[in-house]
């Protein structure tokens, strides 16, 4: 072992440094807000479930069972897998703590760490970050529209106003295995000229097919039989609620006939939302093989629940990669308010201003005061350079003749004044200064 070797993150991961915990911190509280507001409350799942669950729900014929999982078996023999995304676990959780006993529908919220195993590149990662609205045990076409503008909406809070609703039906139990025939019969004689993940497509899950990103067979899908031609009576009309309910709040979208998402539990509408700058390579008019930037997206899951051994139960949700978005607001210079505003630096000079500053640290931050300390620091000079770095309003001072007073300097940074104040009056003092506005400098 070379234990030279620096040791770096496993490929497709990332530390969130301090400096980017803004934008994070950010998320977490718009999604919180928004949650509140609609009625949605917060759950979290474990990060590793038994692979059972996304076999069952995600579908064993997906990229994602397939290929991406963290599968590992436990010294028990369990076979666990890292989660590759939040519906399954969130249904299963409602399912396991009885939650159809609540009134419903049930409104969930997560936000989380997601772990697939993908090629890693721009915007795509080995280990994610989702948020996800789940709404469960309600069937009504107005919770599809209205669950778009929640994703919306959290977006907006966001700074992204400019964003594209792509949308879909793909179906239910009844009409899709209607079109997964036209669908197969079409293909028949073009499945040679497809790439190898679409040859396999089409023995395993052929609605896969009209996704597929390669050039080729994206030109072979474009004029595959459209899906919302072979809807059942129901699910053309449920959609058609859905769009009517999108037009009554104003939002506007796409209809992408080949729109059908990576995951099997979907039934009736899908939805994807992206950045607006895709908006060229949605409609077809870009030349760039760029793929569209996908924010998020979700639908309608009405059979999961049963697949997962509960009742029949309605729901839908969609998911939100954090990741993209935090990209997208600081590619459109979108402001973020630091997390700490430190007011007060905490000099001290010799070792009896040293100790002393241990408690007048923490009276000042009993006191509500936002103080950085500087303890292993010994020269004034360098302490009040550091304090000017970071632009507090104030140092307070703390030598070896004030602490013998129990006494403390308060030094106003810009004009260079100061006052010793005792240390039992020192946080009032220090309020009321910060109460005041600061002083114009010239
Ligand atoms: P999905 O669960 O696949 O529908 O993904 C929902 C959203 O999560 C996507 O629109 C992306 O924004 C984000 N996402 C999915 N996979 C990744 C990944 N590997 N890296 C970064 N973000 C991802």
């Amino acid at each position: 072992m070379d234990k030279s070797k620096i040791i770096q993150a496993p490929k497709g991961t990332f530390d969130i440094l301090p400096t980017e915990q803004k934008y994070w911190e950010k998320v977490r509280r718009v999604v919180a807000l928004v949650g509140a507001q609609y009625g949605f409350e917060r759950i979290d799942t474990p990060i590793f479930e038994g692979t059972d669950l996304f076999e069952r729900s995600v579908g064993q014929e997906t990229d994602i069972v397939e290929k991406q999982m963290y599968t590992f078996k436990t010294k028990g023999k369990d076979s666990l897998t890292l989660r590759p995304e939040g519906t399954a676990s969130v249904v299963r959780s409602y399912i396991e703590n009885g939650l159809n006993s609540w009134p419903q529908p049930v409104r969930l919220y997560y936000v989380g760490p997601m772990f697939r195993y993908e090629q890693p590149q721009s915007e795509r990662y080995r280990q994610f970050h989702q948020f996800g609205f789940e709404l469960i045990g309600d069937s009504h076409p107005i919770y599809d529209a209205w669950l778009i503008n929640i994703a919306l909406v959290a977006l907006r809070e966001l700074g992204l106003h400019k964003t594209v609703v792509a949308i879909n039906s793909i179906g239910d139990a009844k009409c899709r295995p209607v079109y997964r025939k036209a669908l197969v019969a079409y293909y028949k004689n073009k499945v040679g000229q497809l790439c190898e993940d679409c040859k396999r497509r089409y023995k395993t899950n052929p609605l896969r097919l009209l996704d597929c990103k390669e050039h080729h067979c994206s030109e072979v899908a474009a004029k595959a039989p459209n899906l919302v031609d072979h809807l059942c009576e129901e699910c053309r009309n449920h959609f058609k609620s859905v769009l009517e309910y999108l037009d009554e709040q104003k939002i506007s979208y796409m209809l992408n006939p080949h729109l059908v998402r990576g995951l099997d539990y979907y039934t009736k509408t899908v939805f994807q939302l992206y950045a607006e700058e895709s908006l060229e390579i949605l409609s077809g008019n870009s030349n760039s093989h760029k793929n569209p930037l996908e924010l998020g997206g979700g639908g309608r899951y009405d059979m999961l629940a049963q697949q997962l051994g509960g009742k029949n139960t309605p729901a839908l949700g969609f998911a939100m990669g954090i990741e993209r978005i935090i990209s997208l607001m600081r590619k459109n210079n979108i402001k973020v308010s630091e997390l700490k505003k430190p007011e007060v630096f905490l000099v001290q000079l010799g070792e009896l201003g040293r100790k002393k500053s241990l408690t007048l640290f923490e009276k000042l931050r009993e006191g509500g005061i936002d103080v950085v300390e500087s303890f292993g620091r010994d020269n004034i000079k360098s302490q009040l350079r550091a304090a000017d770095k970071i632009k507090v309003r104030y140092a307070v001072i703390v030598g070896q003749k004030e602490a013998l007073e129990e006494a403390a300097i308060i030094r106003e940074m810009t004009s260079g004044t100061q006052e010793t104040i005792p240390f039992d009056k020192i946080v009032n003092e220090l309020k009321k200064r910060l109460r005041q506005a600061p002083p114009v400098s010239s």
